[in-house]
């Protein structure tokens, strides 16, 4: 059935998340990853000795490294905000959290992996063995073979998370101070987001909820009388141990008292790491339970060079974005240094840092006004445009076009790398077709010239 006559083309799916189907193949096979768990995570280094890691298989769910890791006090260094996914879905983009700052994304905590490559070969690789295949795949939207086995980094766990909210009215003053915080060498915080709040009239209260006011009587009389808002949101990791816990309170008062947030509205709330770590998994229950999560989701993430995002923020946050209440828009600084630029993941070219915004609208299902699928489909266009002709210079995160000249244009410099890789692990382009990078080799006869 394989070979370079067959039209068979194969789609690993993890769980099928990604939004315009890309884990999807027509008229070809697609294997559902999560049955692949032949072998059970293992846990290697506990107890110190050597730098601890945990293999699993490809399908499996990143909540389920993180139930399985803690037994031991360990877990991976580096999140995405909803562990509902699986390993070789966010390997084969990037994973992306608010610990990338300073571990990287979750491509560069890997340490090995097994693949089975386009002509069906199983191989293993690494840093030292077939290099070329393992950056290759890593970020490769699986063009270039299935994750079937990864080795992972772990470091030993927090057991509590001091979470913490604040707001900015001007959007430099924010960026300015989510910078600081990646770039200092103490380490302050542990996870660094933030999150834009537009049209938002009235007390400011349902998106807290958890959250305590430092100061209740002040934060009570702060209204956002409609202007846009930005969040920032950071946490410090501690072990549940009184005398630590004090002098972690301590720095993090010191840490909080440099940046310029508007001083009423500092909330805090402490929950365990593990409710810190699934915290969307709880907003997809309620969801599931009013029935808004299986929805129609028109997201679009962006990753905008820092010496332009001043420029994006004012020409889409308020303008062309208009509101916030049909779901987050997340925005947040990483640093360049912590992505391994020989990976097939793309990033802003030069700059060493970049921001993650993530548009992460629900439309209505069947409705034809602005909270409609095809009206946030227009207005991503409408940003995509408007930082087009701005020369901006940003990259699609979880990337989706549709033409050669459209993904060689994203692909950059690294375009004839993705290539050779292709003709080298894939060449009859037979893997994730979903993507819609390469096209099924045509039939060629051996005879033919
Ligand atoms: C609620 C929600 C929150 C999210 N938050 C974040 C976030 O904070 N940060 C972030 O980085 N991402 C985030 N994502 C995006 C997520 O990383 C992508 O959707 C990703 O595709 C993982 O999803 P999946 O496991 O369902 O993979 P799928 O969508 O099933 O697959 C994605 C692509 O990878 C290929 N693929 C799947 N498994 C393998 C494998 N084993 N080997 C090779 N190729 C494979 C598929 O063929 C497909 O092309 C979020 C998604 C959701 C739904």
């Amino acid at each position: 059935m394989m070979g370079p006559h067959s039209q068979l083309t194969v789609a690993a799916r993890g769980r099928g998340h990604s939004l315009q189907g890309q884990a999807q193949t027509r008229h070809g096979i697609v294997i559902h990853m999560e049955s692949l768990q032949p072998q059970k995570l293992k846990v290697h280094g506990v107890g110190g000795g050597t730098t601890p890691f945990v293999d699993v298989s490809g399908g499996e769910l990143w909540i389920n490294i993180l139930h399985e890791t803690l037994k031991y006090g360990l877990a991976p260094k580096s999140w995405t905000d909803y562990l509902h996914l699986t390993v070789g879905g966010t390997l084969s983009n990037a994973g992306i959290s608010g610990q990338a700052f300073r571990h990287g994304p979750q491509i560069s905590n890997v340490h090995q992996l097994e693949v089975v490559a386009g002509k069906g070969e199983i191989l293993n690789c690494s840093e030292r063995q077939n290099s070329d295949l393992f950056h290759g795949v890593l970020g490769g939207l699986g063009q270039f073979g299935i994750i079937t086995r990864a080795r992972i980094a772990l470091e030993p766990a927090p057991t509590m998370v001091k979470w913490m909210r604040v707001l900015y009215l001007d959007f430099a003053a924010f960026a300015r101070d989510q910078e600081r915080l990646i770039s200092s060498d103490d380490d302050k915080f542990d996870y660094i987001e933030g999150f834009v709040i537009i049209n938002r009239t009235g007390l400011l209260d349902s998106w807290r909820l958890s959250f305590t006011p430092e100061d209740p009587i002040e934060a009570s009389k702060f209204k956002s009388d409609g202007r846009n808002l930005y969040c920032l949101e950071v946490a410090k990791y501690f072990k549940l141990d009184q005398d630590k816990k004090d002098v972690m309170n301590q720095e993090v008062k010191e840490s909080l008292s440099e940046l310029n947030y508007i001083s009423s509205t500092l909330f805090s709330s402490e929950v365990t790491y593990q409710e810190f770590l699934d915290r969307v998994h709880v907003s997809e229950m309620k969801l599931r339970s009013k029935g808004q999560w299986e929805v129609p989701h028109p997201w679009l993430n962006l990753l905008v060079p820092r010496s332009r995002v001043n420029e994006f923020a004012k020409g889409v946050f308020g303008n062309i974005l208009t509101d916030t209440s049909n779901g987050p828009v997340i925005v947040y600084p990483v640093n360049k240094s912590k992505w391994d630029n020989r990976s097939s993941a793309v990033t802003p070219e030069e700059e060493e840092i970049f921001y993650l915004v993530a548009i992460l609208t629900s439309a209505v299902p069947g409705s034809t006004g602005k909270d409609g699928v095809d009206q946030i489909v227009k207005r991503n266009q409408r940003i995509l445009e408007f930082s087009e002709a701005a020369g901006l210079g940003l990259k699609q995160y979880l990337p989706h076009y549709t033409t050669r000249h459209e993904w060689r244009s994203h692909f950059g410099p690294k375009w004839d790398d993705f290539v050779r890789r292709k003709s080298r692990y894939d060449p009859f382009a037979m893997l994730a077709p979903g993507q819609r990078i390469f096209e099924k080799s045509p039939v060629v006869s051996p005879h033919s010239s």
